[in-house]
């Protein structure tokens, strides 16, 4: 059997009516309970403050490429996710690593190089998508 989702938040209606230590929890950031909102269990965010962060786009918090509440790779990753960022070089460029796998300057380069042999054959891998022509029969 598969094992339950865990719910990432505290809900009114649940965790709010009780009397425990849940009951308790608050936003950080503007302070409503649980009693009142949705919190956030993870970073003790009620659901407004959350969406309104995503809306800003908040620094710290957010990913500046695709919106997501990621603090800590966000930390890490200069303003961006990991999922916004080259895997390469590191270098964000959140709408062509999505396509892509790598930024474009990556990409770009990576277009010149057999992706199998390291062969530098600029024509032949374009010509076969990323293989130079000994690896494109090869394959
Ligand atoms: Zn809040
Ligand atoms: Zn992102
Ligand atoms: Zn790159
Ligand atoms: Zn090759």
């Amino acid at each position: 059997m598969p094992g339950r989702i865990k719910n990432p938040w505290l809900d009114p209606n649940k965790e709010g009516k009780g009397r425990g230590r849940r009951a308790k929890r608050y936003c950080v950031r503007c302070g409503n309970t649980v009693r009142q909102s949705r919190i956030l269990k993870a970073y003790n965010l009620c659901e407004y403050c959350v969406q309104e962060m995503k809306k800003k786009k908040e620094k710290n918090w957010v990913c500046l490429g695709c919106g997501r509440l990621a603090p800590e790779e966000v930390k890490v990753g200069g303003g961006y996710c990991r999922k916004c960022l080259c895997p390469a070089c590191g270098k964000p460029d959140p709408a062509y690593v999505k396509i892509a796998g790598l930024c474009r300057e990556c990409a770009k380069t990576a277009g010149v190089f057999c992706i199998r042999c390291g062969k530098e054959a600029p024509a032949q891998v374009r010509k076969n998508k990323g293989f130079c022509d000994l690896c494109s029969k090869k394959k």
